[in-house]
Parts: C-alpha cells; structure tokens; sequence
C-alpha cells in the first residue's frame, strides 16, 4: 500500500461494532491530526453512550453465541492468526501509527512487531489457562475453574495506542471475553485497524468491537455500563481514580496501568560510559511519552559532573526530526496541548531554581516549525520537592539528582507517589540486587534500560495502577475463579 492510498484509506475511518463497520449514532465525527505538521489525517466517528450501548449489546450476544462454544485452541489459533495478519500489515499499522502520533517510524515499526508477538504469546496461552484440585478437608474433590469474565472495556491511551490495545486484546480474548477497546480520541486509527484484522482473522462478529470518542463521553459511558463486567485502563492516574468511581456502579473488576516517575540510579562504580550512551533513550524516547520514562536521574554525588557531561553529550546526538525518515529517533509530541505543557513544566523549572543545561525550547527551522516538537530537556542541580521532580511531565525532560551513599539512593526513588518502572546501574551486583529490592515499583531493571518484555509481569505499586499486564499474569486480570465441591461420601 502506499503512502496516499493509505491516506485515502483512513479519511473516513468507522467504529466496529457486532463485526460492522459504522458510524456513530448521531453521525458526529472528528478530525485526527498527524502533529508533526499539523495536517489532518483522518475523520473519525465521535462516539458516544449509545454507540457504547450497542456496543456492549453486541458484546453480550456475541458472549452468550457461537463464542462460548469455541475451545480455548481454536480461540489460539484465531488469535495466531491475528498475529500473522498484524505482520503482513506491519508497515501499514507502522506508517498509520508514525503519523498519527508523530512517533518516528523506525520505533514504530518494531512496536507493529511487538503487538505481533503479544498476539503470538497469547495465541498460545490460550490452552494453557487451567484451574487446580485442591486437598481441602471433607471427603471429596474441590477444583477450579477459570472462567472468563464477559464483556470487558479496554481502554487505551495515546502514546503507545496499538501496543496498549494488544497488551489488553491479547489476554482478554485468550481467556475467552468479548471486548470493547476504545482509543484515546488523540489516535484511533490503529486501534480501528486492529479490529478489521480481527474480523479477517475470523473472530465471530462483536468479540472486537471498537469505540471511537472522547474520554469523558465515550470512555465514561463504558466506564460506568452495568453490562460491562470489568474495565482495563491506561493512562493518567486521575483519570484512573475516575474510572474507580465509575466502575463502582456495578462492582466491576478494574485494573489500571498509570503514570510514573521512574528512577535512573546511577552508582559511581557503573560503567557511566554505557550507562550515559543508553540512558537517554530511557527518557526521551517516544519524545518523554512514557509512563515508564526514567525521568529522575539519581547519581552518586563523586560522579555527578562525570555522568552530567558524558549523558549531555549522549542526548546532543539524539536525532530529532521528521517521523516518517528513517534516521529520526525522537519525532514531534502528540499535540500542540502537550507541548505547552512541557513548555509550563520547563518554564516552572527554571522559577524553581533548577539549572537548565540543555534544551528547554522547540527546535525551529523545517520540519520543526510545522509541528509539536521539543529538544530534549536536561536539568541539573533538582531537588525531590520541585514540581518538575514530583510530577509526571510526559515530555522530554530529565532532571538529575546527586545522592550521599546507598540509603540516600533508596529515600530518595521511593519519595515519589508513582511506582511504576526504573533503572539501577552498578557494577556491584549485590548493592544493584539491594536497592532493587527496595525500590517501590513493579518493573526494574539492573544496568539496562529495557524493563518491558512479553512474556514478563508489568505494572505498578502505589498510585501506578492496579494488577499486572503481559505474561501469564495478565490472563488473572480477565478471569474469574470458580471452586466447585463434590461430596463423595
Ligand atoms: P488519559 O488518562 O487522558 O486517557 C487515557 C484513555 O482514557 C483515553 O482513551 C481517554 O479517552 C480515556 N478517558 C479519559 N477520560 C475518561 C473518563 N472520564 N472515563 C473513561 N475514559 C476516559 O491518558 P493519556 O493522556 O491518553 O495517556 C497518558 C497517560 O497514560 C500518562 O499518565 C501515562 O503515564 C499513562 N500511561 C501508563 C502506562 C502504564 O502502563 N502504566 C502506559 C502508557 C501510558
């Protein structure tokens, strides 16, 4: 497909529902723009709490149809056959993915194969997903069984739309639920995408349906639907604490992947060189658009300067520029809103006495003038009581930390609300193991920036969610437990 035919292809892109393709009840749509020039790319349908209605509707019959009849491994094979299809679209869902979130395309395309391998992963778990017998003490036999839990709402952000929609998809349809996914209104088009591969792959009509609108119509009404038995979410954390109030309703089963503010440990005896030549990739990857961003760089005060001057000469060769060339490392942010927020955040840094020492402002000149670009952003001299320390900016900007010994590492890193990702660096395996233990978050690594993987638990302590997505964990977020008893007596 090429580049204007795909154009062509999402001008008028539809909501899936009962394995239609629509528009909203109401006919309303809105535009979707690639922020990296302002163009808009697509219109889409705004829907709202009747399109969610129907939705939920054809989820149920779909639920209670020929659905609960299929075996778990013929819902593997369809799900292996979603996966196959997401590889022979990959440049397609990449190049659809790069313009819509301003996301370099090189990143892109590996994150259309990690949403490949997810679908992969749980195309074979499928059969893999079994209750237990248990020696309780009357005379007989208890077991159980994991039953999946019904129709279930699956809400995503817009930072990583497609890889947030397979992280849910993947699990919830193994375990044997029909799905509603709903996209933040930012970057429906993958999403969309996502459910016409699932209609090919052969997924019965309503397994996948999607839900294109605001978060505060079309998200709330499915939120808050009493035919939903359990709503997943991604994104910020107050929207999170929302989606509590509104879950409650009908008690539905909730987890929640939210922000963060990961920390960067850097000891003096790491190998800073590594360390500084990986580490800003940590942070301004996705342009900062990253709930397991490592924002907080926190170094051994003997080694602050050292560390200081080799990670700013690493960020200077970060290449930022047009997202659809292939060099481009960091693109454009999502929105021209979420660049001014990350100018406010800048800007509050500096009355906070911080000291800038690289970036701070857009780049200019072509193709920056046209879109929502930032430098990427280094302060120095932080303390954990600034804003630009506390908060989840979500945009391009670091602030490094110096601490006094292994204790002041700790103190420091959990003195956060988040709990979400993080880095230690040392080439002390057991101080690293240490201070692995008692970081407060639920996804770390040890001299490496990369914590996300497959077939691994992710997800947050304290306000960074609730529950654990990818691996066999997550198939415990989709299920419900039945014991039975027989008496033999
Ligand atoms: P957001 O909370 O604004 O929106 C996320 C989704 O929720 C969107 O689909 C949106 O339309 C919907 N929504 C908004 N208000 C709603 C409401 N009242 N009821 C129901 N749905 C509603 O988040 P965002 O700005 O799209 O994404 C950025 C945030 O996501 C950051 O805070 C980031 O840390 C977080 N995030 C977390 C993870 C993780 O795994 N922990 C991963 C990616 C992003």
């Amino acid at each position: 497909m090429t580049t204007d035919t795909r154009a062509a292809a999402v001008q008028d892109a539809k909501m899936i529902i009962g394995g239609e393709q629509v528009d909203a009840a109401d006919e309303q749509t809105f535009d979707v723009v690639n922020p990296a020039n302002g163009e808009v790319i697509a219109r889409a349908p705004l829907g709202g709490p009747e399109d969610v209605d129907r939705a939920v509707k054809a989820a149920q019959a779909a639920f209670e149809g020929p659905w609960s009849t299929w075996s778990a491994s013929k819902r593997g094979r369809t799900l292996q056959k979603l996966s196959n299809l997401v590889k022979e679209h990959m440049e397609e869902l990449a190049q659809l993915e790069s313009r819509n979130v301003g996301k370099p395309i090189t990143g892109a395309r590996g994150e259309a194969f990690a949403v490949s391998l997810v679908f992969e992963y749980y195309a074979g778990a499928a059969n893999k997903l079994f209750g237990e017998t248990i020696p309780v003490s009357k005379p007989g036999l208890d077991f159980t069984l994991r039953e999946p839990i019904g129709v279930v709402g699956l809400i995503v952000p817009w930072n990583f739309p497609m890889n947030m929609a397979s992280w849910k998809l993947g699990p919830a349809l193994a375990a044997g639920n029909t799905t509603i996914l709903k996209p933040a209104s930012y970057t429906p088009l993958t999403a969309l995408r996502l459910g016409e591969l699932a209609l090919e792959a052969g997924f019965p009509p309503g397994v996948v349906n999607v839900i294109t609108g605001p978060g505060g119509t079309a998200g709330a009404a499915l939120a808050a639907h009493g035919g939903v038995g359990k709503i997943a979410f991604t994104g910020e954390t107050t929207t999170g604490q929302e989606i509590m109030r509104l879950a409650s309703g009908n008690v539905k089963k909730v987890s929640l992947e939210l922000g963060g503010k990961s920390p960067n440990i850097v000891f003096a005896d790491a190998d800073l060189e590594r360390f500084a030549a990986e580490s800003p990739y940590s942070v301004f990857d996705n342009a900062g658009q990253d709930c397991t961003a490592r924002s907080r760089i926190f170094v051994e005060a003997s080694a602050h300067d050292q560390v200081v001057e080799l990670f700013t000469e690493a960020t200077k060769k970060v290449v930022v520029g047009d997202p659809a060339d292939d060099k481009t490392e960091m693109g454009s942010l999502v929105s021209e809103r979420q660049r001014e927020r990350v100018a406010d955040y800048v800007a509050i840094g500096r009355g906070e006495g911080a000291e800038l020492i690289y970036g701070g402002e857009p780049p200019s000149g072509d193709p920056f003038d046209a879109g929502a670009y930032w430098t990427p952003t280094i302060f120095d001299g932080a303390r954990t009581d600034m804003r630009i320390v506390c908060e989840e900016i979500f945009g391009p900007v670091v602030a490094i930390i110096p601490f006094s010994d292994e204790a002041d590492a700790i103190r420091l890193a959990n003195d956060t609300p988040y709990g979400l990702s993080g880095s230690i660096w040392s080439r002390d395996i057991g101080k690293a193991l240490r201070v692995a233990k008692e970081v407060k978050a639920g996804v770390l690594s040890i001299n490496s920036n990369t914590s996300v993987h497959t077939e691994a638990p992710f997800g947050g302590y304290k306000m960074s969610g609730i529950g654990r997505e990818l691996g066999m964990h997550a198939l415990e977020l989709y299920t419900e437990v039945k014991n039975v008893f027989v008496d033999l007596t």
